[in-house]
């Protein structure tokens, strides 16, 4: 399939691993909490493990089903099901609870959310060409909150957060809600994120351009427009403005 867009409207960002990243990461995060209520973890055997819980957590919800309103008691008993999946694949002692609250104390908190380097100058300048910005993200609630204690979030027009629409990408729903409620055409929309199937696909599907933001240059030799920065977006979205030209995939 060939997409052409002529001059974008209106830019779309995943969040998680696109705009900003968890320093210590997950991994580590979770062995010093496990390590505080039971017997000590090292991150390099948590890593796996929650990579696994994550995958068997995501098969409970069709693809596009937001997972976190979909499980009976909400989000928190969302993370309360992952938790435990953790601890049994761990066969950890910690006590579930206490340990949800310590972890969902850790990711509340301001401290471990970064914003990439790019991140900030890459949003000015896409704001100095005139274009419309909004965040897309399969995240739960509290994404607002970290996107203001990070200061990004006077960027954005519009904030799609899957747990507040009751959808998650790639439903093309989350998307078109977004170009809809930025007042522009899906296929004057650009979106960019870290996943091939949440982000590209997704978008894609939902009729806007996609660019995979491929940082660690895992898809170098597949057939996804793909940048390793940020900052590399601009000069696609100026190659559309000077001219005729069109960017096709
Ligand atoms: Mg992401």
């Amino acid at each position: 399939m060939t997409s052409k867009m002529t001059r974008p409207a209106a830019v779309t960002f995943d969040a998680g691993n696109t705009l900003l990243y968890c320093d210590p990461n997950p991994s580590e995060i979770y062995a010093a909490q496990l390590s505080r209520r039971g017997r000590s973890v090292h991150a390099k055997e948590v890593g796996p493990v929650f990579r696994q819980a994550w995958a068997e957590m995501q098969s409970r919800t069709s693809p596009g089903q937001d997972r976190y309103s979909s499980a009976p008691g909400g989000e928190r008993a969302w993370w309360g099901d992952f938790v435990k999946e953790v601890l049994g694949r761990l066969d950890h002692d910690a006590p579930w609870e206490p340990l949800l609250d310590d972890l969902y104390a850790a990711f509340s908190d301001d401290g471990v959310w970064r914003v990439f380097p790019e991140t900030i100058t890459t949003l000015s300048e896409l704001r100095t060409r005139g274009l419309a910005l909004a965040v897309i993200s399969n995240w739960d609630r509290r994404l607002p909150d970290i996107l203001r204690s990070l200061d990004l979030i006077d960027w954005f027009e519009v904030v799609t957060v899957s747990a507040i629409e009751g959808v998650e990408k790639p439903s093309p729903e989350i998307f078109q809600r977004t170009s809809s409620r930025l007042g522009v055409d899906p296929s004057s929309t650009l979106h960019l994120g870290d996943a091939p199937l949440e982000d590209y696909s997704g978008a894609r599907n939902a009729g806007f351009a996609a660019i995979l933001l491929d940082r660690h240059d895992l898809f170098v030799d597949q057939p996804y427009r793909r940048i390793s920065s940020l900052d590399e977006v601009l000069e696609i979205v100026d190659s559309t403005m000077t001219g005729p030209s069109v960017f096709s995939f």
